[in-house]
């Protein structure tokens, strides 16, 4: 498989041998009494990055964002920070600023003071800080906001105060959790894009926690997926998707189809898997999944085609009978059934306004796919 870049495709220091990790995880763990919050974890993350700790509900990723900043101590292992070991730290002495998921603003004080706070606790001469707290108010595009109070603003406006002062004293790190939970969709889209320019002007090392995939996807560079305290992948978003290490992995971000099945035999460059019930699918990308052995074909609903007769050209191709049909405006989503019972997931993006082939409820139809398609998942 060929390898996949992120967007910022000049920017990928994880590929570079002599880079030097920024932050580094190494074999921590953190137990709450009997219960291990975070399982033996290495994690290494560079200068610059946006990265994103993704998970569900639980797994650990808090956790692992108030231990880099010093609100908890490791049970075991060690957390560096640009080379230094961070045990013992404080938070105030380590050059992390956290924002929380519920920005914790001061209501009685306008948007500058707030803005402000840190920077007079740290004894900044007043014309310094007037000037830092315009250049941020310029930052996130609240000048005319500067004498209200968080009472007087929107969500969004709250959140970009909330930024505005986490970044005023210029941390080397920003962890955020959940930064956008508060904000309904259309806002949090606007505000992943700002993010993301902020984050890149300032040239700062960006670590968010989020349990939306969705919006890991969109901002960082790479994702850590995390499962029940421990690593998962690590990898672009691109890659996540694309090249899934697990069925977990797959099965977590985005929509995907799985067949189960055992590698017949192994073709030049190749597979055939026996997915039962007669099915058998032809991939190119096997790895080193040898004859026999157990595995799961994934493969995403958007790779899927379907359509009323046999494609001529398929190389892979699975008669079934069509079971339901969502159009969601930009695209519609097939339901599939197969013969042998399972239910194929496609989806077609409708560039045209008419469809060419129109397909109804329990009309047969075949589902068809490349051989590049898919990955094959062992574990
Ligand atoms: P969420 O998205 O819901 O915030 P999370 O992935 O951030 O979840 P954490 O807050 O890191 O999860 O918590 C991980 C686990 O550790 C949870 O099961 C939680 O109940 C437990 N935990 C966290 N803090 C403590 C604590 N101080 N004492 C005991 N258990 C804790």
């Amino acid at each position: 498989m060929k390898s996949l870049g992120s967007i910022r495709r000049d920017f990928a220091p994880w590929n570079d041998p002599n880079a030097k990790p920024y932050i580094q995880f190494d074999n921590v763990t953190k137990k709450f009494g009997d219960f291990t919050a975070v399982n033996n974890l290495s994690l290494t993350i560079f200068e610059r990055e946006f990265f994103a700790l993704l998970g569900a509900s639980g797994c650990g990723k808090s956790t692992l964002l108030r231990m880099l900043a010093g609100f908890e101590e490791p049970t075991a292992g060690r957390i560096l920070l640009d080379g230094q070991d961070m045990r013992g730290i404080p938070p105030y002495r380590r050059p992390v600023n956290m924002m929380f998921q519920s920005y914790a603003l001061f209501p009685h004080m306008t948007v500058e003071n707030n803005i402000a706070f840190g920077l007079k606790q740290d004894g900044m001469p007043k014309p310094e800080i007037a000037s830092r707290v315009a250049e941020m108010l310029k930052l996130v595009k609240l000048e005319q906001f500067a004498k209200r109070k968080p009472h007087q603003l929107s969500g969004g406006q709250r959140q970009r105060v909330a930024l505005a002062r986490s970044v005023a004293k210029r941390p080397k790190v920003l962890l955020l959790d959940e930064p956008l939970g508060a904000l309904d969709k259309k806002l949090r889209e606007e505000t992943q894009f700002e993010l993301m320019d902020l984050q890149q002007n300032l040239g700062l090392t960006f670590v968010v926690v989020t349990h939306d995939q969705e919006e890991a996807m969109t901002m960082a560079d790479r994702i850590a997926i995390i499962d029940k305290g421990e690593v998962m992948q690590v990898a672009t978003p691109a890659e996540v998707y694309e090249a899934p290490g697990s069925r977990f992995v797959a099965g977590f971000v985005g929509n995907v189809n799985m067949f189960e099945g055992k590698i017949a035999r192994g073709e030049a460059g190749g597979a055939s898997i026996d997915a039962g019930n007669g099915i058998t699918i032809r991939t190119d990308n096997a790895g080193t999944a040898g004859a026999g052995t157990a595995v799961t074909f994934a493969i995403r609903p958007e790779k899927i085609k379907v359509s009323s007769k046999k494609p001529a050209e398929a190389v892979n191709a699975i008669e079934g009978e069509v079971y339901d049909i969502a159009y969601l405006g930009d695209m519609t989503v097939y339901h599939v059934r197969l013969d042998d019972g399972q239910v194929v997931r496609a989806s077609t993006m409708n560039a045209a306004r008419i469809t060419e082939d129109p397909l109804s409820w329990n009309d047969r139809a075949w589902v068809s796919f490349r051989p590049d398609a898919g990955v094959v998942l062992t574990r």
